[in-house]
């Protein structure tokens, strides 16, 4: 499952980057843009707008309009409608600045981007193969899976509600 999001949608861009799929997002795109890219890439299209969401509907291109105002319902409302995973994998995770995969690199070659105190806390390093980017699980986790976790649980109260 790929996916393409409109401008009002660049928190969610990266959420689903960290969790593996392949998402492209530009402030720039205007609609007919989101609209083409959609059509021609096979990607679903994630949107705010409920005009652009018709648009793609009337033009059956995959569509989900995107209502919650937190990151934890919009990821929770994705997971109910399309049934993406609320966990993250590091062997499939994506840089979550430019969709790109990350490859596990060495603490020697993190050693030129990693400030030294990270090196000496942390295992593993990860770096972009797009924009460079490295990244490894600091402190900053913590509400990383915070935020998932309760994705996950406005999505299982979701299913409950609908029995
Ligand atoms: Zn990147």
């Amino acid at each position: 499952m790929r996916f393409v999001v409109d401008g009002m949608l660049g928190g969610l861009a990266h959420w689903l980057r960290m969790l593996g799929y392949e998402t492209e997002y530009d402030a720039k795109m205007d609609d007919n843009t989101l609209l083409e890219h959609s059509r021609l890439n096979d990607t679903f299209l994630l949107t705010r707008d409920e005009e652009l969401y018709k648009r793609a509907r009337s033009r059956s291109i995959a569509s989900v309009l995107v209502l919650g105002e937190t990151e934890e319902i919009r990821l929770a409302q994705l997971a109910r409608d399309l049934g993406i995973g609320l966990d993250i994998d590091m062997a499939s995770t994506r840089c979550p600045e430019c969709s790109s995969r990350l490859r596990e690199i060495s603490r020697d070659e993190a050693s030129e981007s990693v400030p030294a105190a990270s090196l000496k806390l942390y295992e593993r390093f990860w770096r972009c193969g797009g924009c460079g980017k490295t990244y490894w699980v600091g402190s900053h986790w913590k509400k990383i899976r915070e935020t998932l976790e309760e994705a996950r649980n406005i999505s299982k109260r979701n299913e409950h509600t609908k029995c």
